[in-house]
């Protein structure tokens, strides 16, 4: 059993707001908020990160993404949203499970990166 953060939280062990949770995925709100809506979609296996995915994950990949729309809008994004998936050191991803951040609310996100 791995003691991975998300795991962790998937399996209930450390408790999390549950915004969704179906046989592949599982949401919940991020515990340090960038946005009013935050939340983090991870597959229930874990999975390193999105430089680690093959052929066979794509039904999960799949999954977050279709459920990403559905969750921005039920937690208070209905005009949109924003979906960002930090990868490895480049990408400085803190959480070594898999996580697309769906990020909104009433306003515009902001920019996307600052530009070089
Ligand atoms: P990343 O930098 O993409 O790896 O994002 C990790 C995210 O996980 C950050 O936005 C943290 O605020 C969030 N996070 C860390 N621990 C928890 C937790 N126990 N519950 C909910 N979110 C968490
Ligand atoms: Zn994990």
């Amino acid at each position: 059993m791995s003691d991975c953060l998300f795991c962790r939280i998937v399996r209930g062990e450390i408790p999390s707001r549950k915004a969704y949770e179906d046989d592949l995925v599982y949401a919940f709100h991020d515990i340090n908020p960038a946005r009013p809506v935050h939340v983090l979609v991870v597959p229930k296996r874990h999975i390193g990160s999105l430089a680690e995915v093959g052929e066979a994950d794509a039904p999960v990949l799949g999954r977050m993404l279709e459920v990403a729309s559905r969750i921005a809008t039920e937690q208070g994004s209905p005009d949109g949203f924003r979906v960002i998936i930090n990868t490895g050191r480049i990408g400085q991803q803190e959480v070594g499970h898999l996580h697309a951040h769906i990020v909104g609310g009433p306003e515009p996100v902001g920019p996307m990166l600052k530009r070089i």
